[in-house]
């Protein structure tokens, strides 16, 4: 794989000329997102630096962002939340046996619920996979304890809590022999954390009793654990029990047992976005730095520690300048302090990919790869500078190869979503359930190709191009529920496979699909309109790979031929006598002023009473009936669609919402081991008269994104 190649997963700011000739700078999704986290720890600083003031713990975190990491934990797995409460009663519990008290207390209690918060951005197929993970996912998923260090850096976390997280990590090799050099408190939360694992149920293995959790813990003692600490731990359990198990019974609380407020979760919302894109940052990449407009460093990432053998703890606070970071060309002449790349991008404020060697700790150079990426503002004012670094040495980039060639074997490099092999395989294997069956429930295909793909590319940039197809991907993930596959079929070409759909639910999905398309914004050229042609056919007995294929191609070129931006079903019976009529006109569907979505959500019925209160407050709507299951809101003036009508005639737009467990043929395609769903129906309707079917429905829509929103991270 070339270097070329991978790189386009990250996108670069866009520059354009105006008419006045001044370049105006887009933020893309990854320098917004690199803005994020710079923001974060700006406003992480402001709070811990007053540690007299209510919101902090004692300086160790600031409150508000712990509440914050969390809920985000909560908003993606509320399963993994229940684990760290766990564990830090355990550990704590463990550390007042050993006499342990006070601050250093807090400081092991805060670092065993931040433990696992880089969960937030492993992405769906690891997190919720329903059995041991192969050796690519484990690989992939171990990133999150570098993605957790990346944002609990940012937010100013205490060292020592950072230090005790990062010992206790399974994986962590700082040329320690024996675990006595850690300190005391990783070794206790190693021990906390492995124990509460073992001693709950796995959905590939049963809850452990704990003589044999003592048994396993013994048998790594001196290396992964502690033997001395295990022998304690054993003496704690026999004198106490395990006392929290009382405790976790409790309604879940943080902290200080109020529940969440809406500005925090709005916040939890940001904070998964920016979990996942250092996700794709780690696994890309060997290192980067973020430096405020000031020059200073204000992120070193664990894999700049590695790269060039200098601590955070030296580099965070300190002024930019050619001898922190020194740079040198091919012949390891020190580069001049102006002509650096991070001096030429605060000039031009264009990205810029250079490469260079630079200098370890020890003296060596190493060869490298640096993309400097200027952080603009919605103004576009320059806030910071963001500096990406690949290590070209060779056994390095082999090993990045092989990872990334295992990467290859199932997700597209670009979007992140299913590729053409990872699709074949699903849809073979469901093939051949549904011949095993033969009252099988069918499924269907929706085959989809962007409309005159081309012109984006030729009239803007091919990085353009390649962000609209990402930000397709992306709409179509947040329109579709997880047991749904999403392919990237070939260059401007995708597939989502519907387990439990018949063709004309899947028109209807793909009509949806289309119009929600249709209003969207993908890239950062927001006057960009971008269409798509759709086909769609179900599965029919005797289907092999090929036929279904075949025949979802032969209906979307049926929706190019009849003008684009349609969606055009087939059957078997159609495709083979050839009735499929290329010139015939599709019907469009029937004007609806009835919009309808559904979507899937990990909460619990007390979450869902407590998100619709949220919902109700900050958009201004008005409850008008709740029950069991069931509530219908009037929309309110935040929404875009409080009323609808000619203005004699204005009529509110009601919501109706039905909730609870998901019906049976979604419930089939939840995967095992996912922790708690519930399934919302949405309908919206005006009242009174309307006129305009598109308007109406894309305003829903809106409203209808607004709302699942609150309920779902993405
Ligand atoms: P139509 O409406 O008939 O589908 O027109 P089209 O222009 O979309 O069709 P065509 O299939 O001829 O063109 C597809 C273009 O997509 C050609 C290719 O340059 C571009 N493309 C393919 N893969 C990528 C990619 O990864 N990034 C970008 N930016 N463009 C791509
Ligand atoms: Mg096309
Ligand atoms: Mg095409």
């Amino acid at each position: 794989m070339t270097i070329g190649r991978t790189m386009s997963t990250v996108e670069i700011p866009v520059a354009e000329m105006t008419h006045t000739g001044a370049p105006v700078h887009y933020p893309t999704a990854s320098s917004r997102l690199l803005l994020d986290l710079l923001r974060l720890s700006r406003s992480s600083d402001g709070r811990l630096n007053s540690e007299a003031t209510p919101g902090s713990l004692d300086g160790v975190i600031p409150k508000p962002v712990l509440r914050s990491l969390l809920a985000a934990l909560r908003l993606r797995d509320p399963n993994t939340v229940q684990h760290v409460r766990r564990t830090a009663l355990f550990a704590t519990g463990l550390a007042r046996f050993l006499g342990w008290e006070g601050l250093p207390l807090r400081k092991l209690e805060i670092a065993a619920l931040l433990h696992d918060i880089g969960k937030i951005g492993v992405p769906d197929h690891v997190l919720f996979k329903p059995g041991p993970l192969n050796p690519a996912e484990q690989e992939l998923f171990a990133l999150q304890h570098h993605v957790g260090m990346d944002v609990l850096q940012a937010c100013r976390v205490h060292q020592e809590v950072l230090d005790i997280i990062n010992q206790s990590n399974p994986n962590y090799d700082n040329g320690v022999r024996n675990n006595t050099e850690l300190s005391q408190g990783s070794r206790i939360l190693a021990i906390a954390d492995a124990y509460d694992s073992l001693s709950n149920k796995q959905v590939y293995r049963d809850a452990k009793t704990h003589e044999e959790i003592l048994a396993i813990l013994g048998g790594s003692a001196g290396t992964r654990f502690d033997g001395n600490l295990v022998n304690v731990m054993n003496r704690w359990v026999q004198a106490e029990g395990l006392p929290f198990k009382n405790q976790l019974a409790e309604p879940q609380t943080v902290v200080d047992g109020s529940f969440f407020h809406l500005a925090e979760e709005m916040q939890a919302s940001s904070m998964c976005h920016i979990f996942s894109y250092l996700y794709v940052l780690e696994s890309m990449y060997d290192g980067f730095y973020l430096l405020d407009a000031e020059m200073q460093f204000r992120i070193w990432n664990t894999g700049m520690e590695r790269l060039l053998g200098r601590s955070a703890v030296r580099m965070l606070g300190q002024r930019w300048s050619s001898k922190q970071v020194e740079f040198a060309d091919q012949n390891e002449r020190l580069m001049d302090e102006l002509k650096q790349p991070l001096q030429e991008v605060m000039k031009t404020g264009k990205p810029l990919t250079s490469q260079l060697k630079v200098k370890h700790m020890s003296g060596q150079w190493l060869n490298v790869e640096v993309m400097s990426v200027p952080l603009f503002d919605h103004n576009g004012s320059l806030q910071g500078v963001a500096e990406i670094f690949r290590d070209l040495s060779t056994d390095r980039r082999r090993r990045r190869e092989d990872k990334d060639l295992r990467q290859q074997a199932t997700r597209d490099s670009l979007t992140g979503v299913a590729n053409r092999g990872e699709l074949e395989r699903t849809l073979e294997s469901m093939l051949a359930e549904f011949a095993r069956k033969p009252n099988a429930e069918p499924f269907s295909l929706i085959f989809l190709d962007v409309d005159h793909f081309k012109r984006i590319n030729d009239t803007y940039l091919h990085l353009t191009g390649d962000e609209v197809l990402v930000g397709l991907a992306k709409l179509l993930q947040s329109e579709t529920y997880s047991g749904e596959l999403i392919c990237r079929y070939g260059g401007e070409e995708f597939i989502v496979l519907c387990p439990a759909t018949d063709l004309d639910q899947a028109f209807a999905k793909a009509e949806r699909l289309r119009m929600a398309l249709s209003d969207a914004v993908l890239s950062s050229v927001e006057e960009l309109k971008v269409t798509a042609s759709f086909g769609v056919t179900q599965v029919e007995q005797g289907d092999r790979l090929d036929d279904i294929l075949r025949r979802a191609d032969k209906a979307l070129f049926a929706s190019k031929d009849g003008g684009r931006n349609r969606t055009t079903p087939i059957t078997r019976q159609d495709f083979m006598n050839g009735k499929l009529d290329l010139t015939r006109p599709k019907e469009t569907p029937k004007p609806s002023y009835l919009f309808e979505g559904s979507f899937l959500a990990c909460v619990t019925d007390e979450m869902v009473v407590l998100k619709f209160g949220s919902f109700v407050k900050e958009q201004q709507a008005k409850l008008i009936d709740v029950k069991q299951g069931k509530a219908v809101l009037r929309l309110g003036n935040t929404l875009l669609l409080p009323f609808w009508g000619s203005s004699p005639k204005r009529q509110p737009v009601e919501m109706q919402i039905n909730f609870g467990p998901p019906p049976k043929h979604i419930q089939q395609t939840i995967k095992q081991g996912v922790s708690e769903r519930t399934y919302f129906e949405i309908t919206i309707t005006p009242r009174g008269w309307a006129k305009d079917v598109q308007t109406f429905q894309a305003r829903a829509r809106r409203a209808f994104l607004m709302l699942k929103s609150y309920f779902v991270a993405d």
